[in-house]
C-alpha cells in the first residue's frame, strides 16, 4: 500500500507527488493524461520566474521533475471510485481507489487532483481554432489580444468578469449572452456598462466561430429576437460558459459544492478522513497553474501531517 496516492497528473498532482516523495514516504500517482490541461495550452506567460514557455514544454519538465523522485507513476489510468478508510478487515485504515482497468490501489492517504475542463460551446470552428483565436482564460491569453477586437461568450459572472478584465487590455469587447439578460451580479453589470469599449448583445446565440483557415476572423450569431443571422468580424473569442470539475466519479463519496467542486479546508483536507484535494477540482476560486502547484504542495503537507498523527 501507498502512504500517499495522488489521483491526477496536472500541475497540482505533480506538485503533490514531489512534496510527498520528498518526505521519504511511499508515493504513487495515477493520471489519465499526465500534464492535464497544460497539454492544451500554447503560450504560458504567467508561470512566475519563467518569462515564456509552452504547454507541452512545461508538461515535459513536470514529468522529468517527478521522475527524479521515487514516485510510482501509473499513466493512462482512470480512477472510477474512492472508498472511505476501510474498517474491520485486513486493509483497516486504508483507502481504496478503483481503476477503470479493474485494479484496486490502496493507500493511507489520497490526494485528489483531477482538475477541470472548460465547458465547450460545441459550435463549428470552436475546436478548429482553439489556441488560434479561440481562448478560455482571460488571465492567460488576454495580453495576446492587445488592442484587438474580441468577443466574450457568456453573461454570467465569469463572462462579465472576463469582459471587464479584457476591456482594459484589448481594443474592443463584444459580450454575447444567449438569454434575454445578463446573469452576473449587479455590481459587475454596472461596472461593465460603464466601460466605453464594450458592447453587450443579449438574446444572441453564437452559431459558428469563423476563420481564414489559420486564425479566427469572426463569429456568426443568431439574433433570437429578429431571427436574423449576423456576422461579427473579430480577432479573438473567449468562451466563458462555465468550468466543469472532474468530480463525477466522487459524487456521494465526499462533500462537493453545488458546482461539483470538492470542498476543502486550509490544509486541503476534504470531508473524508485521509483524503485531500488540490487544484482546479476544488473550491479554490482561481484556477491557474501556479495556484494549482501551490495547492498541490499544501495538500501533500496536509497529508503528511495527517499520516504522522495516525
Ligand atoms: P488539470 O491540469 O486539469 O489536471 C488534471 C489531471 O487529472 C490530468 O492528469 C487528468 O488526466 C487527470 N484526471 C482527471 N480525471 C481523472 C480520473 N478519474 N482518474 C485519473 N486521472 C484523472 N493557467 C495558467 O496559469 N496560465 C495559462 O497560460 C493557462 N492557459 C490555459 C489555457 C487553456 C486552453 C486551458 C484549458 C487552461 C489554461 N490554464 C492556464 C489553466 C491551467 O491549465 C489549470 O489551472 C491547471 O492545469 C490546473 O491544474 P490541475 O492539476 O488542478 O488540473
Amino acid at each position: 500500500a501507498f502512504d500517499v496516492l495522488v489521483v491526477g497528473g496536472g500541475p497540482a498532482g505533480a506538485s503533490a507527488a514531489i512534496y510527498a516523495a520528498r518526505k521519504g514516504i511511499r508515493t504513487g500517482i495515477v493520471a489519465d493524461r499526465f500534464g492535464g490541461q497544460v497539454n492544451d495550452t500554447l503560450a504560458i506567460e504567467n508561470f512566475i520566474s519563467v518569462k515564456e514557455t509552452e504547454g507541452p514544454k512545461l508538461v515535459a519538465a513536470l514529468e522529468e521533475h517527478v521522475k527524479t523522485y521515487d514516485v510510482d507513476i501509473m499513466p493512462l489510468q482512470r480512477a472510477v471510485s474512492l472508498s472511505e478508510p476501510q474498517k474491520d478487515n485486513k486493509h483497516a485504515g486504508l483507502i481504496e481507489v478503483k481503476l477503470e482497468n479493474g485494479a484496486t490501489l490502496r493507500s493511507k492517504s489520497v490526494i485528489l487532483a483531477t482538475g477541470a475542463r472548460w465547458r465547450n460551446l460545441n459550435v463549428p470552428g470552436e475546436i478548429e481554432y482553439k489556441n488560434k483565436g479561440v481562448a478560455y482564460c482571460p488571465h492567460c491569453d488576454g495580453p495576446l489580444f492587445k488592442g484587438k477586437h474580441v468577443a466574450v461568450i457568456g453573461g454570467g459572472n465569469s463572462g462579465v468578469e472576463a469582459a471587464i478584465d479584457l476591456a482594459g487590455v484589448v481594443g474592443h469587447v463584444t459580450l454575447l449572452q444567449f438569454d434575454t439578460e445578463l446573469k452576473a451580479d449587479a455590481v459587475l453589470q454596472r461596472k461593465l456598462r460603464s466601460l466605453q469599449n464594450v458592447t453587450i448583445l443579449t438574446s444572441a446565440q453564437t452559431t459558428e466561430v469563423t476563420g481564414d483557415g489559420t486564425r479566427v476572423n469572426g463569429l456568426t450569431y443568431l439574433d433570437r429576437v429578429s431571427g436574423d443571422s449576423k456576422h461579427l468580424p473579430l480577432e479573438g473569442v473567449f468562451i466563458q460558459i462555465g468550468l466543469v470539475p472532474n468530480s463525477d466519479w466522487l459524487k456521494g463519496t465526499l462533500d462537493l459544492s453545488k458546482y461539483g467542486e470538492i470542498e476543502i479546508n486550509n490544509h486541503n483536507a476534504t470531508s473524508l478522513p485521509g483524503v485531500f484535494a488540490a487544484g482546479d477540482v476544488t473550491t479554490i476560486p482561481y484556477k491557474q497553474i501556479v495556484i494549482a502547484m501551490g495547492e498541490g504542495s499544501n495538500a501533500a503537507l496536509g497529508a503528511f501531517d495527517y499520516l504522522i498523527r495516525q
